[in-house]
Parts: structure tokens; C-alpha cells; sequence
């Protein structure tokens, strides 16, 4: 009799789910019908609006800076699971991080790909490999309105009804989770997913479509909003769709061979300079212990990194792992350095949002310190710091009055005469002929060198080469 009541209360809920499947199975057929998903196995619009630099707010924690986005064009190729990007962006607010440049001083080309498990970016004729937008550009892949049909048609999906939608939702295991919103028409209204992110963790994500229309033939909305992380990251208005066009997206040779590797550069006894694709970082020897200045990016390569450092000198811990500042791309090793017991040290400013960030959750794709499993400790720097110990002398001191952060910290080691910086200047390609009109980054920094009085020799950035101080002085035409 019990057994009996244990294998009806356990199959009921079974039908239950079972019968949503088939409901939700039902309510995609719909949509796929309508929208034409699996009959569209590429598909090209263009486009134009405004958008945001997600991950570079100027203050941690204020909303993603504003840009405008003269232009606009993306291929979807579901068959083979890759996009092209190909984007005109301009700042339309002066301060902020991101690679554009300053407001008013020009735009910035951006050719964004992925596919399969290659994500990277082109630069004229260079592919230089991106993996840290990987899961990004997949999920924006997936959440398009076409994609999102096709990929919940493939997995378990369940179906609730909320105000005349059907609601689907379903998981893309490591990837995303997804919920997608449904007209009578069998429309996609909206998509509302968590994508992963190496800083964030668990990140939502906000999809709107409206305006839908046949494009000749093309089933297509006229306007696309995305939020991620609670602020805008998107709007723009459709001008041009082309179905099943060819895509011609292949993962180039180096793309498809990188895997992360450190350069490493012996600047002075016990300072090496990491070289990286794009972001670098500088290992510091004091008595006892390391410190790290910048774990960027992504896992990848902050354990690629710390490998590097305890490979040099396998004698001492890694104790401080240092952050520049709060944008997205330098941060993005910070949890991987804490899950290998590091401290990090952050600016004052920053801390805070560091301390709500490391607590939420990571479970769409559980990186190193979900993983890891144990607690971050932070020290924050509240304007300057001196890190000493009779054989080494790191001074951390903010950038003050930078339009590019707040809480924007270098480093100098006033006995090797060295200055490590992020972002307020990065060198040209040896013997590029000064600017007609210096950077007001590279003047704020030379700028508050002097204020400070640091004599230098060289600059360690964290992004481009080693060179000496006088490039900084050449590049501001002082
Ligand atoms: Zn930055």
C-alpha cells in the first residue's frame, strides 16, 4: 500500500512535466512556423542606434558608458553555430572605459566572431583570438529570436502562460539559461536569459524584439533592445535583413591553434613583465612572498599567469594579486586569483562592488572560485599605498581626475624606476610619428607622474610593450 502511494506521488509530477514538454514542444512549433527558425539556417540584417561598453563603467557599479552605433550589421549562421559583428562605435559621454576612442576624437571599428568553440576578433587583415568573449558571443547567438527556437527545440523545455505569452524556458547546459516570451502570432516577444561572465558570475540578460515584419521573405523584427547586468547594452533600429545568405565564417588557422601563452620579460632583478595577447601583467618579488599586478581578462589566463609566477620562483606564495581598476577586461582573472589564495588588492572605491560581486552565485558555468569554494579577502587602497619590506618597494597610488575610471590605480617601484599602468597609456607600434592632439589620457597621466614627483625609466603597461618614459612624453607632445 505505501509502495504503491510512493510510485503515484512520485509519477504524478513526472506526467505533469511531461505534458508541459509536450506543450512547450508544441508552443516552439508555433513560433518556428511563424518566424521560420529551422527554415533559416543563416541570416543578415543591418542596423544602426545606440548601445553601451558593458563592462567599463566609469564608477563600479554606475551604468555601462553610452555610445552611438552609426552601424550595424550581423550574420547569424545557425547551422554552423558562429556569428559575424561587424560595428561603427562612437562615445556619446566623455568619461568611461572601453578601447574607443575619447569622446569627440573618432570612432572605433569592431569585427566580433565566433564560432564552435572559437571566438575572436579581426583587425584589417589580423585575427587575433578572443576566448574571454566566447560565452558572450554565443549566448547573444542563441538568444537572437531565430536561434533561441532552435536551440529550445532541442532541449527539455517547459511551458507556463503569463498575460496572453507562452512562456518557454529552458537550459543550454554551460552556456545559458533562457526564458522566451511568445505572442498569440507565435512572435518572439522578448528572451530573458543568465549568461556566465568571469567577472559577474551569473549575469542577466534582457532581449526585446519588436516591430516584427516580413523582410522578403524574412520573418524579422524592426527593433532589438538588450540589457546585461541591469543597464542598456543595446538599441537599434533594423534597416536591411537577407536570409539564408552565405556566411563565409571560418575560424582562421591562428585562432584555431591559440591556446594562452606568457612572455616573459626580466625587467629588473625579481620584476618580469607577462606578455599577453592583449592584456599583460607584471609579477613582483618581495622577501617572503609575490605580488601579481593585474590577473586580466578571463580563468584562461589568470591560471596561465599564476602558473608562470610560481614556475619563476617556486619558493614564494602568491600573496597579493593587484587590480588597476574595476573594467571588466582587467578584472576578469581577479577570481581565479583568489581561488589560489591570493589577497586582492583593489582601490577603496572599488571594493565594495568587488565584495557584491564575489557573492553571487556562478552556476551556468562554474568558474575556478565557485569552484574553490572559498572565501576572498580584499584590501582596499584608498588613494595611495605603500607595499614594503626592507628589499622591495611597490608604491599603489590612484590616477586622479582620469575620464577614464574612478578608483584608477598604477604602480611605481621607485628603485627600479618603473611604472606599471593600464589604459591611460598604451604605446604606439615603434616609430609611429607623435598625434597632431595628445590623448587627454596620456596628458592626465604625465600630468599626475609630475604632481607625484615619480622618477621613471621605463613604463610596464598592461597593454602593448615595454618602453621607455620618454614615449609617454613624445605621445603628449610635452
Ligand atoms: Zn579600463
Amino acid at each position: 500500500m505505501h509502495r504503491r502511494a510512493f510510485v503515484s506521488l512520485a509519477a504524478a509530477p513526472v506526467l505533469a512535466a511531461c505534458a508541459h514538454r509536450d506543450e512547450a514542444a508544441a508552443a516552439l512549433a508555433q513560433a518556428d512556423q511563424a518566424i521560420g527558425a529551422s527554415r533559416l539556417n543563416t541570416v543578415r540584417f543591418t542596423a544602426s542606434g545606440s548601445g553601451a561598453t558593458f563592462g567599463q563603467a566609469f564608477l563600479p557599479g554606475n551604468e555601462w558608458p553610452l555610445i552611438t552605433i552609426p552601424s550595424f550589421v550581423r550574420v547569424m549562421d545557425y547551422e554552423n553555430g558562429a556569428m559575424r559583428e561587424d560595428s561603427v562605435r562612437v562615445r556619446a559621454e566623455p568619461s568611461g572605459g572601453g578601447a574607443l576612442p575619447l569622446m569627440g576624437q573618432g570612432e572605433q571599428r569592431v569585427s566580433a566572431w565566433v564560432r564552435g568553440d572559437r571566438a575572436w576578433n579581426v583587425t584589417g587583415t589580423t585575427a587575433q583570438a578572443a576566448p574571454v568573449a566566447l560565452e558572450q558571443r554565443l549566448h547573444d547567438l542563441w538568444t537572437t529570436p531565430h536561434g533561441v527556437i532552435r536551440a529550445a527545440m532541442r532541449r527539455p523545455a517547459t511551458l507556463r502562460m503569463q498575460e496572453g505569452l507562452k512562456v518557454v524556458s529552458f537550459t543550454e547546459p554551460g552556456l545559458y539559461r533562457a526564458t522566451v516570451y511568445i505572442d498569440p502570432d507565435g512572435l518572439v516577444q522578448g528572451v530573458e536569459s543568465v549568461m556566465p561572465n568571469p567577472v559577474t558570475g551569473d549575469t542577466p540578460v534582457t532581449a526585446t524584439y519588436s516591430g516584427w515584419k516580413d523582410w522578403g521573405g524574412v520573418m524579422f523584427p524592426s527593433r532589438i533592445i538588450q540589457m546585461a547586468g541591469g543597464n542598456p547594452v543595446l538599441d537599434v533600429r533594423v534597416k536591411e535583413v537577407q536570409g539564408n545568405v552565405a556566411a563565409g565564417i571560418d575560424v582562421p588557422a591562428e585562432v584555431a591553434g591559440f591556446r594562452e601563452k606568457v612572455d616573459v620579460q626580466k625587467v629588473a632583478d625579481g620584476v618580469w613583465f607577462f606578455g599577453g595577447g592583449s592584456h599583460n601583467s607584471v609579477l613582483v618579488e618581495f622577501a617572503d612572498h609575490l605580488m601579481l599586478i593585474e590577473s586580466p581578462l578571463y580563468d584562461g589566463r589568470a591560471q596561465a599567469v599564476i602558473a608562470q609566477a610560481r614556475e619563476l620562483v617556486p619558493n614564494k606564495p602568491l600573496r597579493y594579486v593587484v587590480n588597476s581598476h574595476h573594467h571588466f577586461d582587467h578584472a576578469g582573472g581577479l577570481r581565479a586569483a583568489a581561488a589560489s589564495g591570493a589577497t586582492l588588492v583593489v582601490s577603496e572605491l572599488a571594493r565594495p562592488w568587488y565584495e557584491k560581486t564575489f557573492a553571487t552565485a556562478n552556476t551556468v558555468h562554474p568558474d575556478a572560485f565557485a569552484q574553490a569554494r572559498r572565501a576572498v579577502t580584499f584590501e582596499g587602497v584608498d588613494k595611495q599605498r605603500i607595499f614594503s619590506d626592507g628589499t622591495r618597494t611597490v608604491h599603489m597610488q590612484y590616477i586622479e581626475d582620469s575620464p577614464h575610471a574612478q578608483g584608477f590605480m598604477m604602480a611605481w617601484l621607485p628603485r627600479e624606476r618603473l611604472l606599471v599602468e593600464a589604459d591611460a597609456f598604451t604605446p604606439p607600434p615603434p616609430n609611429t610619428p607623435p598625434p597632431t592632439r595628445p590623448s587627454l589620457l596620456n596628458l592626465n597621466l604625465l600630468d599626475n607622474v609630475q604632481r607625484l614627483g615619480y622618477s621613471v625609466d621605463r613604463i610596464l603597461p598592461l597593454h602593448g610593450r615595454v618602453v621607455p618614459y620618454a614615449d609617454l612624453r613624445t605621445a603628449a607632445r610635452m
